[in-house]
């Protein structure tokens, strides 16, 4: 899966005679192949790609990498002076390059060697990586499929005096076996009073009855991520749990239901707040309600009160509202919705009513 001829027919409109892709995410997304950091390079002309990587990667490039002219880096010949003969050859004048990305002393190390203009156009990108393709969605309903697998297990192995880190390691564990290639991030698994933190850091904290355990996870699968959270309750909740736990379960149906192409982030985050600013816990919901996710796990755009444009159809965001009360307890469900024209389609399985174990 690549998405050079996408990037190419974009480049006319954006006023460039090519796009120079040096950084992980939009490499990946462009080319279909993972390499790390600063590890390769594309360029995409209006009728031609050129990928350049070195010897740890090549011989993989040849396998995964189609409809490009591939060349190797040496130790002569590294990836500006290749560039610079790429832009006398081809005539290229303005070149868009990844400035969301680069590091300021790598964008002046590019300036210095090519003699194009370079443009910061990572907004080309970042538009067409927010509306996934069949392939795409394939890849992370796969990557959530697996991400369920492991939640049905997990959910047998949560009793009083296991620690959560413990948790976290077994559920890193049981997506790997499972089929994922990597986590899409660290798994976040906290109890009682530490799932008040959104993005806690799981401890040796042992897990306790009558307390809440927040896990939040997802993984990779074609180089797409998932992204899940799940709040159960070991041992019988207080009856402020249960209704915390019923107010975070109907903002989320609330945000899921308002949320289809065309509606703004803003609209969307507002109807779920709403339902929590109305059951008083307004100021415990300190967190957007969703974000966009495909090669990264957080992507452009956003469903938050900041954002008042328009959400593409084709956009895969998280539906996850929390309440956080400090020292106490937390809860935060998380799904991932698909935007279509008149709604949304949930690509998460995973049951969602209060479990008790
Ligand atoms: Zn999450
Ligand atoms: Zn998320």
């Amino acid at each position: 899966m690549n998405h050079f001829a996408q990037i190419a027919a974009k480049l006319e409109e954006n006023g460039l005679d090519a796009m120079l892709l040096t950084e992980e995410a939009n490499r990946l997304y462009a080319s279909g192949f993972r390499s790390y950091g600063t590890d390769g390079a594309a360029l995409i002309t209006k009728n031609k790609t050129y990928y350049l990587t070195d010897f740890r990667y090549i011989e993989a490039v040849h396998k995964h990498v189609e409809n490009a002219e591939i060349t190797m880096t040496t130790r002569e010949r590294g990836y500006t002076v290749l560039l610079e003969e790429l832009v006398q050859s081809c005539g290229l004048h303005r070149v868009g390059f990844d400035d969301a990305y680069m590091t300021v002393a790598d964008g002046e190390t590019y300036h210095k060697a090519l003699s194009c203009e370079l443009v910061g156009a990572s907004g080309l990108l970042r538009e067409l990586r927010a509306v996934k393709d069949a392939e795409e969605l394939e890849s992370m309903i796969a990557a959530q499929r697996i991400a369920e697998r492991a939640l049905d297990d997990i959910l047998k192995e949560i009793h009083p005096g296991v620690a959560e880190k413990e948790i976290a390691a077994r559920l890193t564990y049981l997506m790997l076996h499972y089929g994922a290639e990597n986590m899409s991030f660290d798994p976040i698994v906290v109890s009682g009073p530490n799932g008040s933190l959104p993005h806690g850091v799981p401890s040796q904290k042992k897990i306790e009855r009558g307390e809440f355990v927040t896990m939040d996870f997802g993984c990779i699968k074609n180089g797409y991520c998932s992204d899940m959270t799940r709040t159960v309750a070991v041992g019988e909740p207080s009856d402020e749990m249960r209704r915390v736990y019923d107010i975070v379960a109907r903002a989320q149906k609330a945000g899921i239901d308002a949320a289809r192409g065309g509606v703004t982030g803003k609209a969307v985050d507002g109807a779920a707040r709403k339902v929590i600013e109305d059951a008083g816990y307004g100021e415990y919901f300190g967190h957007s309600f969703g974000h966009s996710l495909g090669v990264e796990i957080h992507e452009a755009p956003n469903a938050a009160p900041m954002n008042d444009k328009p959400l593409p159809v084709g956009a895969t965001i998280s539906a996850e509202p929390g309440i956080y009360l400090p020292g106490r307890f937390g809860v935060r469900i998380e799904d991932v919705i698909l935007l279509r024209e008149d709604g949304c389609e949930d690509i998460t399985r995973a049951r969602k009513d209060l479990v008790i174990l």
